[in-house]
């Protein structure tokens, strides 16, 4: 019997990688290690940088300061002492005739680098240089250990030579000869059909060329646009990929523009009712959001909008007018709140500001049980409750609307693609409203949630005081303990908030009570203080929530349960513990939380010292600005747009080479010629299209009708 190779399979690109030319299962298990399953998976496995081999230099001639590249004999190696023998670093000395540098490693097995710089052996050595004691050395090179005659060895030499990112028991040349054996057996194979208008305009090189050349480069490539992904090669690759995503969106976006949905006629009495009753006038932003809003309902076909704005712009207003609007038109409008406290404490501001006006508000939580649920049910069935606010009880399937004509889902990144889905589905095609406080750059939304419109509340209310943040060490605590004094003395309130990491759920939870305790007994005897934590029963929630509305509660001790949309215009202090546990978004949120009211608001965040370098440039970034933008910008940059837009999660294609922030002038051109496709051949029914679709279909794998509403 023979086993299958490589010819029998019919889309060679799909042949295990096993069955390329000198890999076996050993290798072959290696590579899986990083994610190399198929030949289609290796050839997109890019080099992470490039070295610049055309002409090596000698030993002399390498200047200081300079990343550089040499060859060299091992001279002598071994571990050495620094410090007063107090810490060890190994050292390699290479020689090439010219001159000598030290190569220097601070950590690393002793064993195995003496056994891998044996003297003698020549090898390849790039990184920066820098002069200490009158010699040349390198920290952490990156090295190759050379076999064989040089002048020979077309692969690693005398070119720009790529390179690739290791494993151990994965070195350089391996992959690189491996590399070679993918590229040139396999990448004619590869294929992208943009139509030709768009490679022309676009002035995109061959598809299966740009693979060549990424991999091996060229003679007369440029080194510093290959290191920084910006060759023709890379622009070829990443339009590829930002193409079928935005046509994809295109495609959605048209399919949506297409269905019939409801046109709301009104001329807004009742929200111009409660305009009247507020205390406070809408800013400029929250008046050009509405009236997008406002037409996009009155618009025949279903609304999809987004509206951004960062926390405490005052979404949630400009979205109970857009509710009353539906209301007067006689239909149903429903908010779904990612947390029961945040539902709660929708449920109290929505009731208070439309029960004069005769409006009828239910809340909706998984809490209300048994005859009371029922009573709801049949309320919201019949039509006669008219707002219905909750969490994702809202979506259950008992859970029948007279008519839906409004679904609005707030904090909308804590909810996943398919519960937004079956919020629409309660109704018939409905306006939907999503809203959120992550404040991703303009031009990434458009292209990210390109199938939405998008409105931005660009503005705060009138009268905020900014909110200073401040970084404490553990040894700080009782200063901060000063500042909450401070603080309740002066008649303000404070939030003293713990992280709930799931695999230390009930330590945490342990954490968050006892100092609940210490602080009522030890701390702050005459001080009232409440704890909050989403394992209480709903009514003890609710309870201690209105105790610190009320301000019957001064200080209040809670897990991330407050971490969105909690308003209490009076709390000024939010203390974070164990800061440098939390996401960087997740901090600008809690600190959302003060700042609300007139006065000047502090923000302090407790962190340890022995934080992660991360964790510490997140803290830095709090100090520095309050912008949500700017926040978003490094959070991104930070965990990568994979876990930053929860792409996974999202409905979204990843990306394979594609950096949304690296590459957006890229993804801008992309949708641009996406979107104009569709616009020419809105279903793809010209025969040079059809090829298209079956791109699609693979890239999304049928995620192309889930993945509607952002
Ligand atoms: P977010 O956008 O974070 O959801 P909210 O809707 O909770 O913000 O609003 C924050 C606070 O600002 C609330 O107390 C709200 O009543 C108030 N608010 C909203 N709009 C205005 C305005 N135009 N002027 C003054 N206060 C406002
Ligand atoms: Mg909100």
């Amino acid at each position: 019997m023979n086993r299958p190779q490589p010819k029998y399979f019919k889309n060679h690109l799909q042949t295990p990688i096993q069955y390329v030319k000198g890999v076996g299962p050993k290798l072959a298990k290696l590579l899986e290690k990083k994610g190399i399953e198929t030949v289609e998976d290796g050839l997109y496995f890019l080099p992470r940088a490039y070295e610049d081999r055309r002409q090596l230099k000698k030993i002399s001639e390498l200047r200081a300061g300079k990343k550089e590249t040499g060859f060299g004999e091992i001279m002598l190696s071994g571990m050495a002492f620094f410090q007063g023998r107090k810490k060890k670093v190994f050292e390699v000395l290479v020689g090439d005739g010219s001159g000598m540098i030290t190569l220097k490693w601070f950590h690393g097995n002793e064993r195995y680098l003496l056994e891998r710089f044996k003297k003698g052996r020549k090898l390849i050595f790039s990184g920066e240089v820098r002069w200490f004691n009158y010699q040349k050395e390198i920290h952490h090179p990156d090295v190759e250990i050379v076999e064989g005659d040089i002048e020979e060895d077309y692969l690693n030499f005398k070119r720009i030579v790529p390179i690739y990112s290791e494993t151990e028991g994965l070195y350089q040349r391996t992959l690189r000869r491996l590399m070679k054996n993918i590229v040139d057996g396999y990448s004619d194979e590869l294929s992208s059909p943009i139509p030709v208008e768009i490679v022309e305009r676009q002035d995109l090189i061959n598809f299966s060329e740009a693979f060549r050349r990424v991999h091996f480069p060229p003679e007369g490539e440029s080194i510093e646009k290959l290191n920084l992904q910006r060759s023709d090669g890379h622009r070829r690759i990443i339009f590829d990929e930002f193409f079928f995503l935005e046509l994809g969106l295109a495609l959605k976006k048209r399919g949506v523009a297409l269905e019939t949905g409801i046109s709301f006629q009104t001329t807004g009495a009742l929200a111009q009712k409660l305009l009247e009753r507020l205390s406070f006038q809408l800013t400029g932003a929250q008046v050009r959001t509405l009236s997008e809003i406002v037409s996009d309902m009155e618009k025949p076909h279903p609304m999809n909008r987004l509206i951004q704005g960062d926390v405490g712009s005052g979404k949630t207003i400009v979205a109970l007018l857009a509710g009353l609007r539906v209301v007067e038109c006689g239909y149903q409008a429903a908010i779904m709140a990612p947390t029961e406290v945040l539902a709660e404490q929708h449920y109290l501001t929505i009731h208070r500001w439309v029960e004069s006006l005769g409006v009828q508000v239910a809340l909706l939580t998984s809490n209300i049980k048994g005859s009371e649920r029922e009573e709801i049910y049949g309320r919201i069935r019949s039509g006669e409750v008219q707002i219905v606010i909750g969490t994702h009880a809202v979506i259950q399937e008992q859970v029948e609307f007279n008519h839906l004509g409004l679904a609005i889902i707030d904090e909308q990144h804590k909810f996943g693609v398919v519960q937004r889905g079956l919020l629409k589905k309660k109704g018939e095609n409905p306006d939907v409203l999503v809203m959120t406080a992550t404040p991703i750059p303009r031009t990434l939304a458009m292209t990210l949630y390109g199938d939405l419109d998008i409105s931005l509340i660009d503005e705060m209310p009138p009268g905020r005081m900014p909110i200073e943040t401040k970084v404490f060490p553990e040894s700080g605590r009782s200063r901060v303990y000063g500042v909450v004094e401070e603080e309740v003395r002066k008649g303000r309130q404070v939030f003293i908030v713990y992280p709930l990491v799931e695999e230390s759920e009930k330590l945490d939870l342990k954490d968050a009570t006892q100092m609940a305790e210490h602080l009522q007994k030890e701390v702050f005897p005459e001080f009232r203080i409440g704890l909050l934590h989403g394992r209480m029963k709903s009514e003890e929630k609710e309870a201690i929530m209105m105790e610190f509305k009320e301000k019957k509660i001064e200080i209040l001790v809670a897990t991330t349960v407050i971490e969105v949309g909690i308003d209490i215009p009076n709390a000024s202090v939010m203390v974070v513990e164990h800061a440098e546990r939390f996401g960087l978004s997740q901090l600008h949120q809690l600190r959302g939380r003060i700042g609300r009211g007139q006065y000047r608001s502090k923000c302090i965040l407790l962190a340890q010292y022995r934080s992660s370098e991360e964790a510490r440039i997140r803290l830095r970034a709090m100090e520095q600005t309050n912008d949500g933008f700017k926040i978003a910008e490094q959070d991104l940059e930070l965990r990568g747009p994979g876990d930053f837009f929860g792409i996974r999660q999202s409905g979204l294609p990843d990306f394979r080479v594609a950096h949304i922030l690296r590459d957006t002038p890229i993804l801008i051109e992309a949708r641009k010629e996406a979107f104009r496709l569709i616009q020419e051949d809105p279903d793809l029914e010209r025969p040079s299209h059809s090829v298209l679709k079956e791109v699609l279909r693979k890239r999304w794998r049928g995620r192309l009708e889930m993945a509607a509403i952002g």
